[in-house]
Order: structure tokens, then C-alpha cells, then sequence
């Protein structure tokens, strides 16, 4: 008889698919799909386990392109209905971008559970199998339908849209520094706290490549913004200082982009709390604000280029692109 939940485990890479080669002694991709869910003992119990391969790749080798064929995947996957929820197995350098991306071009009630590993399988302490049991509970989860795209690890569920990867090292990496956990993983059980904040939908199946990011910096000029401008980029993230004011020497490029069409968004390099037009010298939120720009609320400025790239795929209309981020 059929299992009452099927999970399809999309796996793309990253950490949790790696294993030290002792010839370099560094982490690569070595194990199979396969050896990775055998190594999540006891799951039949929860859930028959379908296989997807999509890639074998580091996460800093996924580009948005990727990204976007990847969302196609889970959408058709999503629309089985022997499927009861998708795990996209993912490294975790990018996977913030990928969920978020996820999770702005998905309407789906299915459950979507993004996962990935700190360690891998040759270390003390892997955390792949934990991690992705974790996932896998959440994927079936009654509880977990309606919430968009989730991040699950370290047995914490947060929301794709908040979600940032905040160190290097540690298991308890991800974490949503704004407004903390949806809820977490406690005996093979979900248990969510509160509610998704928001959620955006951009209908769309293709991504604008050309979006350039630049963190601002004390005596930053135009230069970066002038780069990007020749080169023929469609839009330009600029996380700012503080609240969201930049040097003086950068209103010149800022004012430029926006002349040619280029819609420029501003975030804060601040890693949390939302930027806002609070100071009116030169270079000022007030100043910015006045001369066309986009704010883009708390978002890191990595998540803000993935949610431009969505956004002009669709449109060049500045007061559309500026619904998506300041509404
Ligand atoms: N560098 C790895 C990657 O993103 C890190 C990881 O998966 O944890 O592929």
C-alpha cells in the first residue's frame, strides 16, 4: 500500500552532499542522493522518499538562471498530486537567495522546505541527516501548509522572506535576526509560534541577470554606479549606510542611473531594521527618496537583488517595481 505522505527531495549540492577528499583535504561534492537520504534512518515511517537530482554544485556555483529552472522544478513537482510536500536540498552560502527566490515565484499551499548542512559527512557531527529529517517532518506537516517557502535547520522553521545566514560556522546559522523562528522541530513535530509577516508573489518565469549590488562605504564615489550604468545593467541595489543615506560623491551615479531608466534600490547595511527618507542633507534618505529612489524596507541587499531581478523580468515601471518593495 502506498505511504500516506510522499516527500520529493530535490538535491542541488552544497555541504550536506560533500565529503573531505583526502587528497586536497578540503570539502567536494562526493555523495550521492541515494547515500544521503539512506543516512536519515527510520524516515519510511514518516514518509515514502522521492529522489530528484538537479545538480551536484557548491552553492556558490548556483546562478540565478538556476535558480529559476529550479522553481519551475518544484512547481511541477508541487502540482503532483501524489505529493504531499518538496525538500530542496541546498549549500548553504546561497540558499537564502534560492528559498527567497522560491518563494516569491511560488503560490503553492504545498509545503516548500529549504535545507542544507554546516558540516559535512566526513566531519565529527554531520548535521546533513538531522537537518534534512527535520525537513522532511515539516514537508508533511499539516501545519506547514499555506506558509510559502521555509528554511529548516538546526530543528528552527524560518521564513524564506526573513531568513539570512548570519555565520560561518555554527549549526544554528540561519536565523531571522528581525523577527525570529516561525516555530521550530521538536519530536519529529512542527510547531510554529506565530505567522508568516507578508508574502509577495511575482508571477513570472524568467529573471533580469544585469542587477548590480554595492555595499556603501565612507568616501565611496560614483565609480561602481558608473560601471554599471556603461555596462548596460537593467537595475542597481545599493546598501546604504544607516538608515539608508549614502556618501555625497555617490549622488552624482545615483541621479545618472535613474536619468537612463535604471531603477536604484535602497537597503541598509545594518543587518537589521528598515531603511526610510529620515535625514535630509545630501545623500540623505529624504535626498535619495527625492531624486526616484526605491526603499526596500529591511531586506539584505542580497535578497533585494533577487527580488529586483524578479521584478524587472516583468516590468521597467518604476512605481510598479516600488509597490513590490515598499507596500
Ligand atoms: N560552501 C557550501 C555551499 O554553499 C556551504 C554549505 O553548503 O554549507 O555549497
Amino acid at each position: 500500500m502506498a505511504h500516506e505522505n510522499k516527500v520529493a527531495i530535490i538535491f542541488t549540492g552544497g555541504t550536506i552532499s560533500m565529503k573531505i577528499d583526502p587528497r586536497i583535504h578540503a570539502a567536494i561534492p562526493a555523495l550521492s542522493s541515494e547515500e544521503i537520504v539512506a543516512m536519515v534512518t527510520n524516515i519510511e515511517k514518516f514518509a515514502e522518499i522521492e529522489i530528484i537530482n538537479f545538480a551536484n554544485l557548491p552553492s556558490p556555483h548556483i546562478t540565478p538562471e538556476m535558480m529559476m529552472e529550479l522553481a519551475k522544478l518544484v512547481k511541477e513537482t508541487l502540482k503532483r498530486d501524489d505529493i504531499t510536500g518538496v525538500v530542496v536540498s541546498h549549500g548553504t552560502d546561497t540558499l537564502e537567495e534560492t528559498a527567497f527566490l522560491l518563494d516569491l515565484t511560488i503560490k503553492s499551499e504545498k509545503p516548500i522546505v529549504v535545507v542544507g548542512a554546516m558540516r559535512n559527512s566526513s566531519e565529527l557531527g554531520y548535521d546533513g541527516s538531522s537537518n534534512l529529517a527535520a525537513a522532511i517532518c515539516t514537508a508533511i506537516s499539516k501545519n506547514a501548509r499555506n506558509k510559502g517557502v521555509l528554511v529548516v535547520m538546526n530543528n528552527e522553521v524560518n521564513a524564506a522572506s526573513e531568513v539570512t545566514k548570519t555565520n560561518t560556522l555554527t549549526l544554528d546559522t540561519f536565523k531571522s535576526p528581525e523577527f525570529g523562528p516561525l516555530g521550530i522541530v521538536d519530536n519529529d513535530e512542527v510547531i510554529f509560534y506565530r505567522d508568516i509577516i507578508s508574502r509577495k508573489h511575482i508571477e513570472t518565469e524568467s529573471i533580469e541577470t544585469k542587477v548590480g549590488l554595492i555595499k556603501c562605504c565612507p568616501g565611496m564615489e560614483s565609480d561602481i554606479l558608473d560601471f554599471y550604468i556603461d555596462n548596460d545593467y537593467k537595475g542597481i541595489v545599493i546598501e546604504a549606510l544607516g538608515r539608508g543615506n549614502i556618501p555625497p560623491a555617490m549622488v552624482e551615479g545615483v541621479k545618472k542611473a535613474i536619468y537612463r531608466g535604471i531603477p536604484i534600490v535602497v537597503v541598509s547595511r545594518c543587518p537589521t531594521g528598515r531603511v526610510l527618507d529620515t535625514y535630509g542633507y545630501e545623500g540623505g534618505g529624504k535626498h535619495l527618496r527625492s531624486l526616484g529612489v526605491i526603499f526596500g524596507n529591511n531586506l539584505p541587499g542580497q535578497k533585494a537583488r533577487i527580488k529586483l531581478m524578479l521584478a524587472l523580468s516583468i516590468t521597467k515601471d518604476f512605481q510598479t517595481i516600488r509597490e513590490l518593495f515598499e507596500n
